[in-house]
């Protein structure tokens, strides 16, 4: 049901934002120093400029707004997005006028006098109990201070809230360029990949992903699973995996899975080798083994040089690269090989590349190869549940193409 998700919905460009005031939902959820509630990593905001800078240039007035962290429907100064504000304004070169709620008196008046080409941003959405809940008095509060809702948060598409989707119910809604951009690959990579299409799924659980695997098992020629999740495949199918991680109770859903990728000619692929160790430490001595045989008392933390020199050749063959969940325990020096193989391996092909947010693209960017793939999405949860295929309520709100 990916339908609803598809590219063809309507943009900035496509419509006229002259004289307009523009609600943008953006993604500033920054990460903050504990002490003292500084911006660590401004990321999310430079990635957010090209629709700004867009729609101030076409003579739009735009009113910005964001949540930051968890607030929970309360006032909470240490997650005011003043310091947002600050650095956007130096990213931007021109001021950015910071309005004491989200909604009232200050932020109305604010929207009210802003002339084309201006910005201001809102403070936490969060700070109202009543974005979370979509509720459609306060989406209606926003949407009066506008005339057009631009969503641009990709990391909030999977949760329908006031400023995600209720602000559609009142306002036309069109995808920001950067939503643009997850849609155009994500989707892309999904619906119409250039074939062969190598998914490649790790990370820690295989309940995390049930959904992902039975989606790629329909989309995918191959499918390379690792991490922590294949040890559950392995023992599914007669392997010894010691210690390893292992959901015994997803071992019958794993098998149903090899069965359906052989009816359907997908080639599932589990790593032959692992790296183990007898404790979940870096410092703990690693020992490359079969993973069908894991001594007892060991754990696989990696999969070994056989498995990604497997899984590199398929991804050199591959026509486009889905990639989400690392293959090992990477955040362990020791046991990151596997996933900077893979992450190489990516880097080097000439395939469209798409790596699903979170920590397989913290492990791209870890090793520096982040400039040689298609595209690195912007939110982790959002697109693991795209790649599931699900409806995701903040686009399949907006207007079609
Ligand atoms: P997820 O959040 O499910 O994508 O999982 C990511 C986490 O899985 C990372 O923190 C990895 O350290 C962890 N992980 C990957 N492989 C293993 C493994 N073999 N054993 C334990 N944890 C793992």
């Amino acid at each position: 049901m990916i339908s609803d998700n598809t590219i063809n919905k309507k943009s900035v460009t496509d419509i006229d934002v002259k004289g307009k005031k523009v609600l943008l939902r953006c993604d500033f959820n920054v990460p903050l120093d504990k002490a003292t509630h500084t911006i660590t990593d401004e990321g999310r905001i430079t990635a957010s400029l090209p629709t700004i800078n867009y729609l101030l240039n076409e003579g739009a007035c735009v009113i910005a707004c964001s949540h930051l962290g968890r607030p929970k429907g309360e006032r909470k100064p240490e997650l005011s997005l003043a310091p947002v504000a600050v650095r956007l304004s130096a990213l931007l070169g021109k001021p950015v006028k910071m309005a004491r709620d989200v909604i009232g008196d200050d932020a109305t008046k604010l929207a009210n006098e802003l002339r084309p080409g201006e910005i201001i941003l809102l403070e936490n959405l969060r700070y109202h109990k009543e974005e979370e809940q979509n509720d459609p008095a306060f989406a209606k509060s926003l949407a009066n201070m506008a005339d057009i809702f631009v969503s641009d948060a990709f990391g909030t598409v999977h949760r329908a809230h006031g400023s995600t989707e209720g602000l559609s119910h009142y306002l036309p809604a069109v995808a920001g360029l950067l939503l643009q951009k997850e849609l155009l690959h994500l989707g892309g990579a999904i619906s119409n990949p250039a074939r062969p299409l190598v998914a490649i799924l790790g990370g820690s659980k295989v309940s995390d992903k049930l959904a992902v695997i039975e989606n790629l098992l329909e989309k995918a020629d191959t499918l390379l699973i690792g991490g922590g999740m294949a040890y559950t495949f392995i023992k599914a199918q007669g392997g010894k995996i010691g210690n390893s991680l292992c959901e015994d109770d997803k071992l019958e859903y794993a098998n149903k899975m090899l069965d359906i990728a052989k009816s359907r000619g997908v080639s599932l692929l589990l790593p032959p080798d692992t790296i183990a160790a007898a404790e979940f430490s870096n410092d703990a001595e690693p020992v490359t083994v079969d993973s069908y045989d894991i001594p007892d008392g060991y754990m696989g933390l990696d999969i070994g040089p056989q498995s990604a020199a497997l899984y590199a050749e398929a991804i050199a063959n591959a026509g486009t690269v889905i990639w989400n969940g690392p293959m090992g325990v990477f955040e362990f020096a020791k046991f990151a090989e596997g996933t900077k193989a893979l992450a190489e391996a990516i880097a080097d092909s000439d395939a469209v590349s798409v790596i699903g947010g979170g920590d397989s693209a913290a492990a791209v960017r870890v090793f520096g190869l982040d400039d040689k793939i298609t595209h690195i999405s912007t939110g982790g949860g959002a697109s693991l549940e795209f790649l599931e295929g699900k409806t995701l309520p903040g686009i399949a709100c907006l207007l079609d193409a």
